[in-house]
């Protein structure tokens, strides 16, 4: 494959929810075709894209029918078959972020382990394959420990607090009796996320960090550029470069991290991909999340990462959507509806960006 692609090429992505919607939004913007694979037609993503195919994602077939379409293959959906999109490089279909990427991400215990092997620090842990796996773990760990699915977990769903050995039979039922990894509370005073992108020839840019708050295990906002002491930006950049390199990586990647009371940055846990933390980009910078992951699959130069605001994102979770009307009205929202029409109890539907000055170096 040539790159850079040339404007009229096709991009494939597998996933058809919102992030595959700013995405295709964002080529069209450049001049490239969209192909999409969703699970459901008139998905957020199939709405905005030239080609919408219908299938799993863990369907060979039609993960092939979209490579036949695409000069390259990429993903907005962590729960992809890695073995699915193995399929597609053996046909010579270029794909990126690489799979092994994704592969690594899909586990927990994998993902930590491999994050520790480049120095990169996490909450200490142990992997769970049953409930008598979590009394000595506990012991080791200190309590209370947070047992978590090692696979499809998202959003805090697949997540128990465990605070006494004797709890361990009824937290390992709760999340459904599968192989998991237990974590040390990380004694953490925020949370924070950079959102980075690698190009083919190795080219590493990186946004001013985000500060996000949860709810219930969801993000509620993230606020960017996150005030952080100094040396906290150029340390969040290191560990983005060095986890970058190490997978040789080749688009957006999202990775969240725990700031200590000393300063001190652990990896909770990384996303090949574009981000929701990211979402702020797409007022506050010249080149946001989106544009930057398709410049970088397509071989396009990497685009420039300065905040030019400061820019609080809210989620638009539910119902929440249905003020539509208000944030229309109000000047100072930025907002982003994703086209999907059943407004769920915590469905992510929308967000809304708002943004103010921001306060210049002295
Ligand atoms: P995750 O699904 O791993 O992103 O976890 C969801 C949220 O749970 C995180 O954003 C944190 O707020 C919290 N959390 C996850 N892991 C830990 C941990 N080891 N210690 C404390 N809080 C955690």
């Amino acid at each position: 494959m040539a790159f850079p692609l040339a404007p009229g090429s096709t991009i494939g992505i597998v996933g058809g929810g919102q992030l595959g919607r700013m995405l295709a939004l964002a080529a069209a913007r450049l001049g490239f075709r969209v192909a999409v694979l969703a699970r459901e037609a008139d998905s957020p993503a199939g709405q905005v894209s030239a080609v919408e195919i219908v299938g799993g994602y863990a369907d060979g077939e039609a993960v092939a029918r979209l490579a036949a379409l695409s000069d390259v293959l990429t993903f907005e959906f962590e729960n992809v078959a890695a073995e699915a999109l193995e399929a597609v490089v053996a046909r010579g279909v270029p794909i990126a972020p690489p799979g092994r990427a994704l592969a690594i991400s899909q586990d927990r215990v994998d993902e930590k382990i491999f994050l520790n092997a480049h120095g990169l620090a996490t909450t200490t842990f142990v992997a769970i394959d049953s409930a008598a796996d979590i009394g000595p773990a506990l012991a080791q760990l200190g309590a209370p420990a947070l047992l978590k699915t090692r696979r499809e977990g998202y959003d805090g769903k697949g997540q128990v607090w465990v605070k006494q050995a004797d709890e361990a039979e009824a937290a390992f039922a709760a999340i459904g009796a599968k192989p998991a990894i237990l974590e040390a509370k990380a004694a953490f005073v925020r949370e924070l996320s950079v959102i980075a992108a690698r190009g083919w020839n190795g080219e590493v840019a990186a946004y001013p960090l985000g500060e996000n708050r949860h709810e219930h295990g969801v993000l509620r906002t993230t606020i960017a550029p996150a005030e952080v002491e100094d040396g906290v930006q150029a340390e969040a950049l290191r560990i983005a470069t060095t986890l970058l390199d190490a997978l040789d990586y080749v688009g957006v990647i999202g990775v969240e991290l725990f700031q200590l009371a000393d300063g001190a940055l652990l990896v909770n846990e990384f996303a090949p991909r574009v981000h929701n933390t990211g979402h702020w980009t797409l007022d506050g910078c010249e080149v946001d999340q989106f544009e930057q992951h398709i410049r970088a699959v397509a071989g396009w130069p990497l685009g420039p990462t300065d905040a030019l605001a400061r820019v609080e994102m809210t989620n638009l979770l539910g119902e929440e959507a249905l003020d539509w009307p208000a944030l229309a009205a109000d000047p100072d929202a930025r907002l982003w509806l994703y086209g999907k029409r059943e407004a769920a109890p915590g469905r992510k539907m929308g967000h809304v960006n708002r943004l103010s000055m921001l306060e210049m170096p002295e």
